[in-house]
């Protein structure tokens, strides 16, 4: 990339870096980052939000990883929907799907194991683009 300050070229290299701050840190994303030595900035491009979303959803599937706190992350990020929808699809209750998010009931195993399984169908879903 050519640096907006000093319009000299200069050369990204792989970063991974949390997915988001603070919040979800041990989900690590590929990004890119480029450092002007001469005005000692730094720029950093994050990729494209579908291959962004990919990564999270190959965090969440992988075995022992998915907790409570990634629930809505994965209801509101990953499969781009709502408490009530994936309740529908895990056939629970929508007020026992928000319990478990607020920690009022227990993530059992077998429901951790259904919304990855609504993960892995989202994702190796084609899709058709009709022209
Ligand atoms: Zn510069």
């Amino acid at each position: 990339m050519i640096c907006p300050n000093c319009k000299i070229n200069i050369r990204y290299k792989k970063v991974k870096r949390p997915f988001i701050v603070d919040q979800y840190n041990e989900i690590q994303i590929d990004t890119k980052e480029a450092h002007c030595k001469s005005c000692d900035m730094t720029y950093q491009y994050q990729g494209e939000a579908h291959i962004i979303k990919k990564a999270v959803a190959a965090f969440l599937i992988t075995p022992n990883m998915m907790k409570r706190k990634h629930i809505l992350l994965t209801i509101d990020y990953v499969l781009e929907s709502n408490i009530f929808e994936v309740a529908q699809k895990l056939k629970v209750h929508p007020k026992f799907l928000n319990d478990i998010v607020k920690a009022r009931a227990i993530f059992t195993n077998t429901l951790k194991d259904k919304l990855i399984d609504l993960i892995i169908i989202k994702f190796n879903t084609p899709v058709i683009e009709l022209e």
